[in-house]
Formats: C-alpha cells, sequence, structure tokens
C-alpha cells in the first residue's frame, strides 16, 4: 500500500466563495500513481468545508442562501463574545461538514456523472488550506 499528501491554499477574494477543485484533486491523484484506492480531501480549519455535488451555477446560489438561512452572517452569536465576528462561518462548516473521501478505480476518481468536489470558503480573505491523502496501490 502506498500513500500520497498534497495541500491546496486557498486565499479567496469574498468572505464566501464555493471554488470547484475536482480538476486539482484528479492531477494529485495522477501525481500519486494510485490506481486502486481512496482519497481524503479535507478542509484544515473550522470555517471551511469540503463538498460532493453539482457544478451548477444555480444550485450554488441555492446552497448559499440555504445556509446563510440557517445560519445568518452579521447575528450576534455567543462565538463573538471571544472577539471573533464568525460565528456563522463556523455553523456554516458544520451544515456542509469539512471533508469528503472519494474512491479512486484505475487510477481515476470514480465520481457519479454529476459529482464535482467543492471547497466551501466561509469566511475567507486569508490563508486557508485543504490536505489531499490518498491511500492506495
Ligand atoms: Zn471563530
Amino acid at each position: 500500500m502506498r500513500s500520497f499528501t498534497e495541500y491546496l491554499e486557498f486565499c479567496t477574494r469574498e468572505k464566501r466563495e464555493y471554488i470547484n477543485i475536482t480538476s486539482k484533486v484528479e492531477e494529485i491523484v495522477k501525481k500519486s500513481g494510485v490506481q486502486e484506492g481512496f482519497v481524503l480531501v479535507s478542509a484544515m480549519h473550522i470555517t471551511a468545508g469540503v463538498y460532493v455535488n453539482d457544478a451548477e451555477e444555480g444550485l450554488i446560489k441555492d446552497i448559499d442562501e440555504w445556509l446563510e438561512r440557517l445560519a445568518p452572517s452579521g447575528r450576534s452569536y455567543r462565538h463573538h463574545a471571544t472577539g471573533e465576528t464568525n460565528g456563522d462561518a463556523h455553523l456554516k462548516s458544520l451544515l456542509i461538514h469539512h471533508e469528503v473521501i472519494v474512491p479512486i478505480t484505475k487510477g481515476k476518481l470514480d465520481l457519479g456523472p454529476w459529482q464535482e468536489i467543492y471547497y466551501a470558503e466561509f469566511d475567507g480573505q486569508r490563508k486557508k488550506r485543504v490536505i489531499v491523502k490518498i491511500i492506495g496501490e
């Protein structure tokens, strides 16, 4: 069994952004040489997430509105007593979850026809990282 690790870096222009990272993950899988295994894609932050879904503009806006409805920004959260202002970003991260595992078959991401991997930033405009860890053979 072999393992291979790389990190993706982000520094988004907006506070909230949804970035399709499928081709970047695919590149790392190719570089790893792993033919059969799994890739873990995990945000290394508590105010960001990684999810798998459709790369459709309208849906991405729907997801953003849905998260904003459930965890509105600009509200006074208990977390803000620490001096932070990102209470909503923590809650949005919990709703989206921070990681996904995708199967690798014959050296490629084995995703369904409409599945794409997204990095979801909820408190951007600063440096953030995602770990991509592959295990298999
Ligand atoms: Zn915080």
